[in-house]
Parts: C-alpha cells; structure tokens; sequence
C-alpha cells in the first residue's frame, strides 16, 4: 500500500458540489490523501501515517482534464491549410482527404510515435484521460490498425470510418456506408461509434443507419454534428441515446433546446472555432438553456492541432462566453459525463486519484495566463508521470 498527502493546497477543485463552494466544489488550504490510486480522504486537518508529503502551499489542485475528443492516430500535418486559412480560405471538410493519403502509406510504427508524441504534450499539459478516434484510414484495414494503435493509449477508442467519403466512393457514396455497416464495424473492437453528419460528409440518413449498426455491434453512440451547418445530427444522437453530440457550432435554438432536455452532452471544441471560423459567444447558449457541456482539444492536423486542453479553456472564456468555472468544469467533470465514466472528472473519497498541480494559487490563472504552462505535475491513478502510458 502507497500513500501521499498533497498539504495546504491554496485552492483544491473537487467538482463535489456537496463539500466544497460554487460549482467547482472549491476547497482552501485542504488535505489530499490518495491510497493506492484512489483518494482515500479530503480534510481541513495534518496528515498521519502516509508514505510521503507534497507540501502545496501557493499552488492549485484539480481533478485532470478530461479530454472527451481527439483525433490521433494520422500522419502529416496541415500548416499550409492553417495558413491558407489566415489569408482567407474558408475550412471545408475536404482537408481531411489530405490526411487520410498520408496516414494510409504511413507505417505503424510511424502513426504509433505520432500520436505518443502528443499524448506526451497532453499529459504534460494536465490531461489524464483521452478519447482517441479513427477516421483517416476509411479503409477496413486502416480503420482497424488505427483502433489498434489507439487501443495501446486509451480505453476510450472511437470508430469513425464516417468521417469523410473517401476519394475512392466519392463516385457512390452509399457504397463506402455498405463497407463500413458490412465490413468495418464487424471487424472493429472500438468502444465507440461516431459520424461526422455534415455538409460534405455524411447525410443525416446514412448517420442513423451506421450508428445504428454500431450499436447493434455493442459500441456506444456518439456524433459529429452541426460543425459546418444545421442538421439533423443533434435529433439522432438525441434518439438514439447517445453519450454527447459536438461540434455544435451551427445548431438552431430547437437542437439547443434538445439538448439541454436530454441526457447527451454537449461537447464544444474551442480549438476548433479558434482556428476556423469561431462561432463567438457559442458556450453561453447551452450553458444559459441548462445543458451538460464539456469541452474537448479536437486535436487534429486540420481544424485544431492542439493538445493543450488549458488552452481550450482559456478560449473558451475569451472566445465562447464561458465564465472560468464554467469552463474548467467542462474540461473535467464535463468530459467524463461525456465519456459516461464516474470515476474521474471530480474528487471525492472512492474516486480515481487523476490530478493536476498547477503552480498557481488559483485555477483562474488557467485563463488569465492564457499560453503558459502552468503545470507542475500530472498524477494518473495516484502515480506522478511525464510519459504518457495507458
Ligand atoms: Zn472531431
């Protein structure tokens, strides 16, 4: 048995909105204990009996994020997209084919040290757990050895051969959603299923049926939805139970209104509206009608390439309307609903010692230093790590 105290922590966020104050369960100058990976108490008082100390005096302690949407399993980047962007051109879902040639002649190895890469900088910027999609394979083999690899880093893997019609059906898409209902998803192990239902991808009729395949195959729902314009993507994820519909950039006041009356999550990618076409104030409308929201990195070479779930957060009270403890939630305790997991996003006694030290006093500075790193060390089921590992 192995046991640390964190001591006289200036700010400790719990997301308990029982013990502590507002709506991050916020707690001053507290006590942590964690025991064997789980935190084992939460007190005002000195410690007795652990294996060791860390002392915490001026720094802030929170649950890791929570990182319910990324995209890294690919080869290549996109810089000359981005910078195509920063002269005017508009973002389009066709980038991704791009990507999907490069990841397809890539070798694993090369995709596996790819995305290790970046969960080096996930982690290092405070995040502990990640969901990790596929999507530029759009081959039954590519799909498949991209699960793999993401299998080998997280537990939440995602199907989401429906992220674009590949060059190769452009010519009879209904094809591609044959392979995918037929072949794909029958040979895939992922815990989830995704469709990015949008102008340009798939119809809201081709969402439902491959969702439902996925389903009917033992994977959980989740979408890709009104990114680039309003669909039916939020209705479907909405009927068919899914965990959480995103992007959500476009959606009208009926999907909002949907939302908030239902149990899906409403997940916000802030990387992305940064750096395509920001839709500003974004956050307010789905926080004002009462819904769950998480925020997500998005990472991706096209539309968000970054890890830095700090970052989103920052944006997200700049560029989105969320005010700090609204948007610190959402990184945590919003991401795990978005992931139906109970065991992370919130620090309570029983619960998964994943943590993040800021060397800060308070998780405002998250946003008020918007670009600096201000993490001092990431914990993963109570272990202080530095390399990402599963
Ligand atoms: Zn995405």
């Amino acid at each position: 048995m192995s046991s640390i105290a964190f001591t006289n922590i200036a700010t400790l966020v719990t997301n308990d909105v029982s013990s502590g104050d507002g709506v991050l369960g916020i707690l001053r100058e507290a006590t942590l204990v964690i025991e064997d990976g789980l935190i084992a108490s939460i007190t005002q008082g000195k410690p007795s009996g652990v294996d060791s100390v860390i002392d915490c005096a001026g720094k802030t302690l929170l649950p890791g994020f929570v990182d319910s949407h990324s995209h890294l399993i690919f080869a290549g980047d996109r810089a000359e997209e981005f910078s195509a962007r920063s002269r005017g051109q508009k973002y389009t879902a066709g980038g991704i084919a791009s990507t999907v040639d490069a990841t397809r002649e890539a070798s694993d190895s090369v995709l596996a040290h790819n995305a290790q890469r970046l969960l080096n900088e996930a982690l290092a910027s405070g995040t502990t757990t990640i969901e990790i999609k596929s999507g530029y394979g759009l081959t039954a083999a590519d799909e498949s050895r991209s699960i793999e690899i993401a299998k080998s880093f997280t537990d939440e893997t995602t199907l989401l051969a429906a992220h674009v019609i590949p060059q190769e059906f452009k010519a009879e898409p209904y094809a591609y959603v044959d392979l995918i209902i037929n072949s794909i998803i029958p040979q895939s192990s992922a815990k989830w299923i995704d469709v990015f239902c949008d102008q340009g991808a798939f119809t809201p009729e081709q969402t439902e049926a491959i969702l439902r395949a996925g389903i009917a195959h033992g994977m959980l729902p989740r979408i890709h939805a009104n990114q680039l314009s309003a669909g039916k993507g939020v209705e479907i994820a909405v009927a068919l139970g899914a965990a959480s519909a995103d992007h959500l950039s476009k959606s009208t006041t009926a999907d909002i209104e949907l939302l908030a009356s239902s149990e899906t999550v409403a997940t916000l990618l802030p990387g992305a509206e940064f750096s395509t076409h920001l839709e500003s104030n974004l956050g307010r409308k789905f926080l004002d009608a009462g819904a769950t929201v998480a925020i997500a990195s998005d990472c991706n070479p096209g539309s968000s390439y970054t890890t830095s779930m700090p970052f989103c957060i920052a944006a997200a009270v700049s560029l989105l309307g969320f005010t700090v403890e609204e948007a610190v939630r959402a990184a945590t305790f919003g991401g795990a609903k978005a992931l139906l997991r109970e065991d992370i996003g919130t620090l309570s006694v029983g619960k998964t010692a994943d943590l993040v030290l800021l060397n800060a006093p308070s998780y405002i500075h998250l946003a008020y230093r918007p670009g600096v790193n201000l993490v001092h060390s990431t914990y993963k089921s109570g272990r202080a790590v530095t390399t990402w590992q599963k």
